[in-house]
This record gives structure tokens, sequence and C-alpha cells, in this order.
């Protein structure tokens, strides 16, 4: 279940500035978040002391909503605050982000919500992005996207094809030849190769150290930083990557760059395979890691680096609760 907040003002206390207003509220809120009357469980209205002449809540029903339960109540006068101001919280079973809805000049209390926010939080293998992405992105109710998993398809596909794929031009071939996409399922990515959820395929050591090789094609990269932005510029989203502050979203509000000694990350690497029955000593998974980290940071376009403005977060010693509480800090300091 999601919560969905919108809010709206009206010029003139008439019942039919009011009823218009907030049909207006509820269709685009509607709309925004592709629901059916059958989603929406409760409609919560508050409205200021300004408003008397009409109960907001009655032009829900004349917008459709017959089943849901509503709930109206006054707000308390607060010297300086909008007027004639009416807010909604719409509760409604979905499994997409919510889109939350300001119309005539009304305002969002948490500017986190009201326009899209990107949040980049990039770093070598095993620096615990995954992780921190996943919890920053439920605490702000934002999506999480996990860019590598776009570049481990391409390489799956590689694989599938018997693609060589130090060559770039066989690479092209390939790549022109599928479909990377993703998809949520209850606020969790699927990437989806040709539209096979490939999600679980994907995480072998092998197709690690590939991915690793066919990102460094340019062709490889354009495309994935293609589909990368354009998620990103419709959905406020945390993208984990290698790139995403220093290259795919030069401009996001927020860049962080974690890291953690070798050894570290390889310990976290290899609990990691152990829980999924991968069987790889703790020297092997060092080497791919220190391999990896090298053909990432030295790759001639869009390496392995911490842009000038991204906050370095040294994850080595630190619990990963402290981490994220660190970047949630970080974040509401400036909104
Ligand atoms: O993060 P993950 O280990 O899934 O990434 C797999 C590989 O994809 C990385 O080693 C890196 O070469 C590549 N990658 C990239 N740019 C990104 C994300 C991942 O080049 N934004």
């Amino acid at each position: 279940m999601k919560a969905i907040r919108g809010a709206t003002t009206v010029e003139k206390d008439r019942a039919e500035n009011i009823k218009e207003s907030v049909k207006d509220l509820l269709l685009t809120i509607k709309n925004e978040n592709g629901l059916t009357e059958e989603d929406v469980i409760c409609i919560m209205f508050s409205n200021t002391s300004d408003i008397r002449s009409f109960y907001p809540a009655k032009a829900a029903r004349e917008v459709g909503f017959f089943n849901c339960a509503l709930y109206s109540s006054l707000e308390p006068d607060i010297c300086g605050s909008l007027k004639k101001c009416i807010r909604v919280m719409v509760l409604a079973e979905t499994d997409n982000p919510p889109k939350h809805v300001y119309l005539n000049g009304a305002v969002n209390l948490r500017k986190d919500l009201s326009k899209i926010l990107n949040i980049a939080i990039d770093g070598p293998a095993g620096s615990g992005k995954s992780t921190i992405s996943k919890i920053i992105a439920q605490k702000l109710d934002m999506l999480y996207l996990d860019t590598g998993a776009m570049y481990r398809a391409v390489a799956l596909a590689c694989v599938r094809g018997n693609v060589d794929y130090n060559n770039s031009s066989a690479v092209k071939k390939q790549l022109d030849a599928i479909n990377v996409s993703v998809k949520y399922e209850n606020g969790t990515q699927k990437t989806l190769l040709n539209g096979e959820d490939v999600s679980d395929k994907i995480r072998t050591p092998d197709i690690s150290m590939l991915a690793s090789t066919v990102s460094a094609h340019e062709c490889v990269r354009l495309s994935m930083v293609n589909l990368q932005r354009e998620i990103a510029a419709n959905n406020s989203c945390v993208l984990d990557g290698r790139d995403i502050g220093s290259n795919v979203l030069p401009d996001a509000e927020f860049k962080f760059f974690l890291t953690a000694s070798a050894e570290v990350r390889a310990e976290r690497r290899k609990k990691e395979n152990d829980a999924k029955g991968i069987n790889q000593s703790i020297c092997e998974v060092l080497c791919e890691i220190k391999q990896r980290d090298e053909q990432d940071k030295t790759r001639k376009i869009a390496p392995l680096v911490k842009a000038a403005d991204a906050i370095e977060i040294d994850t080595s010693n630190m619990a990963i609760d402290e981490v994220a509480s660190f970047i949630l800090a970080k974040i509401q300091e400036k909104i």
C-alpha cells in the first residue's frame, strides 16, 4: 500500500470552487498514479479553516470514488500558512512509487517529494552500494535503479550469442539485436533481456567479470546510459553504479562515493556468494575484485571515478545502518 499526497488551493470559499478544485486534484492523482477506483482504500482530507462552504471529501464521490472510506478534518490556524488550502492523503494499493500532486500554488511540505530527485551512489564492487541504495530508496519512497544489472544483462546476451566480448563490432551487432529493460515488482527491480527476467541469472562471478569487459565498449555505454537517463528523468530514484555522479547524471542532487579496502569488499562478496551457494575461495574473490577494479578504473570511457562533488564514505569499518543514516542525514540537511 502507498500513501499519495496532494494539495490544492481555491480562490474563493464557494462550494463550486471547492468542488471543482478537489475533483481536479483527485483525478490528477488517479491518472498520474495509474489508479482504478478499486485500488483506493481511503482518502483523508484536511483543509484550512478559511474553507467553510463545502466538505472537500464530498467531491470524491463525484469523481467515482464510491467505495473507499473518506475522512475530513480541519487544520489549525497557523500564522503565515497558505490560505484556502485543501490537502489529501490517498491510501492505495499500488506497486508504483507514489506520484504526489500539488496544484494551484499549493506547496509540498516535503521538498524531497515535490520534484524528481536523483541520488547517485557510486563505488567499486563490494563497497556496499546496492545494500545501502536499497535502504535509502525504501526510506525515501524512491525507485532503486541497479545500473550494473543492465551491463550484466548485456554480458549474458553475449555469452548466449557466443559473441567475442572483446570485439566491439561483434558486441555492437549483438546489442542491436537485443532489448534490455527493467521493470518493478513490489518495488523490486527485475532486469529483462528480450522480455525474459534474468535478474538471478546475471549474478554469477563469470557474468561479473564479463559485465566489466563489455561495459567498456562505447556502444554498450551509450545505450545503457540512455536508458538510465530516461528512467532518472521520469522517476525519483537512487541509482548505483560506477559513473552515475561523474557521467550519467552530473547534475544529480546528491552524490555519494562508497569505498572500502579490497580485503573487506572481498569478504563481503564471499559471504554473499556462500549464501547463494557459489563456491569460490576468498583468494579467488579478492583476485577478481582487484581485476575488476583495475578494468573499471582504467577503461577509456566513463571509468570508475569519484565525481568532484561527491561525498566519499569509507565503509570498511562501518555498519550498514551507520552508512545509511549518514547518507540520509546528508540528504535531509539539504531538503
Ligand atoms: O555493480 P555491478 O557489480 O553489478 O556491475 C557490474 C559491472 O558493470 C561493473 O564491474 C562495471 O564494469 C559495470 N558497470 C559500469 N557502470 C555502471 C554500473 C556497472 O560500468 N554504472
